[in-house]
């Protein structure tokens, strides 16, 4: 098997930075897959698994491994129950997915569109926008086991999908490619309304599923959060932080000294409070710069590559963001994106 060297890893990632990977591989199939782990298990190469490269940083001595960027694509749609199954290749681009379904009228995913990145992604941090998550639809997820080679499939209990979370980027982390995801959509079935942006857009009217999906991706262009090669705003990670989960006494204490400190509900004596908030109110507003890397100008919550950034630039700007938010606040944000080669 022969390896594509040297590739250069910034151009394959939303945020734009890093080195190259000292290999490359793009299998198709399941076989070429496990032909390509083989390979790179014999020569002792450490691996990482890419996708659409939208929630990575790469450092900028690139990646000393082999980069496996799994390309398996095709869409199924099957009817079982009334409700619609639909499995979709890891490889295949989210929100063209996402297009698809609700041209045909299926309920499920339209919130989530705009999201970059592809199919096999959306597991892995049980991506969410605009009131829907993933893990709503998603039935199982099939994977390859890189240290065994065999395929196995989890259900969505298994995943164990939390907030940003699944067993994916936690306690069965860089041990499974993801092959395929399968989900439950509802045909015909009414779009999600749930978050504040789109309830006030809609104010009581009953929007179609096309609605919703227009409405979000407007919204999301107007935060800079759908790529656009003419936006630097958008030249990104997406939301850096993951919103953090605090006691509600820890927001009380906070909310004693503020006005209006947004929150959301996040189970038993629990709040989430948004990160977005709390880097303000720690002294970095929209549009901030620190060398090449800076505040996206539309939406505190990203990191932008505002001008021929590094690696390190943008690290020493997400550095400086907690640094601050901790004194200020006594509170640890956590990144949302994975960082390779550091
Ligand atoms: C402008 C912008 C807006 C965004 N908006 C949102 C949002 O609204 N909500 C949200 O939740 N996220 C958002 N994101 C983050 C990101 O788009 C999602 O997390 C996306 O699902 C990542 O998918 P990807 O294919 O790009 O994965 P990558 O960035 O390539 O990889 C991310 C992680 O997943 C792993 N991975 C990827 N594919 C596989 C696979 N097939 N098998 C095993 N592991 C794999 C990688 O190893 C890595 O750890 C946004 C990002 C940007 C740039």
């Amino acid at each position: 098997m022969i390896f594509e060297e040297n590739v250069s890893l910034a151009p394959l990632t939303t945020l734009k930075v890093g080195g190259p990977a000292r290999y490359f591989a793009q299998p198709t199939s399941v076989d070429e897959l496990k032909a390509t782990l083989a390979e790179a298990h014999d020569r002792g190469l450490a691996i990482f698994i890419l996708g659409g490269g939208s929630n990575v940083v790469v450092s900028d001595s690139g990646f000393d491994g082999l980069v496996i960027r799994p390309a398996f694509v095709g869409v199924q749609f099957e009817v079982e129950d009334g409700k619609m199954r639909v499995s979709a290749g890891a490889g295949e681009n989210w929100d063209t997915f996402v297009e698809s379904c609700v041209k045909m009228e299926l309920a499920g995913v339209e919130a989530l569109s705009g999201i970059p990145g592809l199919v096999g992604g959306t597991p892995i941090q049980n991506v969410g926008a605009y009131g829907q998550e993933v893990s709503e639809t998603i039935v199982s997820v099939e994977c390859l086991n890189r240290e065994s080679g065999a395929i196995e499939i989890f259900s969505n209990a298994d995943c164990r999908f939390a907030y940003r979370q699944s067993i994916f980027n936690s306690t069965h982390r860089d041990r499974y490619v993801i092959l395929k995801v399968n989900f439950e959509l509802t045909r015909n079935g009414k779009p999600k309304v749930a978050y504040r942006d789109l309830i006030e857009r809609f104010d009581g009217r009953d929007p179609s599923l096309a609605d919703v999906r227009a409405a979000v991706l407007e919204i999301r262009r107007s935060k800079s959060m759908v790529i656009d090669a003419s936006d630097p705003n958008s030249r990104s990670a997406g939301s850096f932080f993951k919103n953090p989960i605090v006691k509600q006494e820890v927001y009380d204490h906070i909310a004693a000294g503020f006005d209006n400190v947004p929150k959301f509900p996040a189970g038993r004596d629990h709040v989430k409070i948004s990160a977005a908030w709390l880097i303000e109110n720690a002294g970095f507003q929209k549009g901030y710069r620190m060398g090449g890397a800076g505040i996206s100008a539309r939406h505190p919550l990203a990191i932008i590559n505002a001008d021929g950034a590094t690696a390190a630039e943008i690290i020493a700007l997400k550095d400086a963001i907690q640094q601050a938010v901790s004194e200020r606040f006594s509170i640890d944000l956590t990144p949302e994106p994975t960082f390779v080669g550091f």
